[in-house]
């Protein structure tokens, strides 16, 4: 890790370097890696552990139990700096629940850590089109690099859910992209907090739909994301194989959970 800045309150990003960065872009032109929502792999070791990166799942196996390994936490590639031969990676800071967002928060130039990829899902769609854009802060860095990849003349709208003001950051967006900051605190009916993703499904409940077609990309909390794909499928008549929809964590589960969830109905965007 060479440094890190803070460029939200619950956003720090995380520029990682070092020797393996040949190898992280040699790897993503070898699979020619054409989506903007490139993601890689991390592996964290539980603090505490004496574990130390890289490291060798095969052996650490054989000898550690199941709940004793480096875990798997999934993010984005916010951006490649090849001059600085850096990546950058914008990690959630949620609390001192989970690994990846604690460490981030406390990341220190030469710390070490592992990860694998890139992998990816999601580029913006070619000619007459609407983009719909909707991300919460988990999705900030693949909707920032979206938008980046636009067309100058594209046409769209952008739902962003974060805290609250000081949690936006500054995104870079064609004009005719409407860029819209939705704040959690104080919009619940009792001025508390709304739970994540819920102002992101009333305000796609709210959108009229465009004329045309209507290129989709909904990354974030998983019920918001199976809310908002059926309102877009079931009442904006959009096939569900068109739709970038994309569940990058659920509330209230690790991604280990999360991820083993994947393989029952309740990890299904689609449940049908
Ligand atoms: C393809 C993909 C790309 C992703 N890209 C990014 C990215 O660029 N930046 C990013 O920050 N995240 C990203 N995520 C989401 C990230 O992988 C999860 O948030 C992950 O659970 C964080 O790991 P952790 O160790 O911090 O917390 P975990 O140990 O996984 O979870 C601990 C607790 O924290 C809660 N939690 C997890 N994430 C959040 C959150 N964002 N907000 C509030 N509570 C949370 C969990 O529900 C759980 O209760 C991405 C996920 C996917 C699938």
């Amino acid at each position: 890790m060479v440094r890190t800045e803070r460029i939200a309150p619950q956003l720090v990003r995380v520029h990682l370097g070092g020797d393996a960065f040949a190898g992280f872009v040699d790897e993503a032109d070898a699979v020619k890696l054409s989506q903007t929502d490139k993601y890689v792999k991390f592996l964290f070791a539980k603090p505490g552990s004496g574990l130390e990166p890289p490291y060798d799942l095969d052996a650490l196996r054989e000898t550690l139990g199941r709940d004793e390994l480096p875990v798997r936490r999934t993010y984005t590639v916010r951006s490649v700096d090849h001059d600085a031969r850096t990546i950058a990676v914008d990690f959630v800071v949620h609390g001192d629940e989970g690994l990846a967002g604690p460490w981030a928060a406390k990341a220190q130039p030469g710390d070490r850590v592992a990860l694998s990829g890139p992998g990816g899902g999601y580029a913006p769609a070619d000619g007459d089109v609407t983009y719909l854009y909707v991300a919460d802060d988990s999705a900030i860095p693949a909707l920032a690099a979206a938008l980046e990849a636009l067309p100058h003349d594209a046409r769209g709208i952008a739902l962003i859910e974060v805290a609250d003001t000081q949690s936006e950051v500054g995104l870079a967006a064609p004009a005719g992209v409407q860029m819209v900051w939705l704040h959690r605190d104080g919009a619940a009916a009792a001025g508390g907090t709304a739970p994540y993703g819920a102002l992101l499904v009333d305000a796609v409940r709210r959108l009229e739909r465009p004329a045309g077609a209507v290129d989709v990309f909904a990354h974030g909390e998983r019920e918001a994301i199976k809310r908002i794909g059926a309102i877009l499928n079931e009442e904006w008549g959009i096939p569900r194989q068109e739709m970038s929809l994309s569940a990058y964590w659920a509330d209230g589960r690790s991604e280990d959970a999360f991820q083993s969830e994947k393989r029952t109905p309740i990890g299904q965007i689609f449940t049908d």
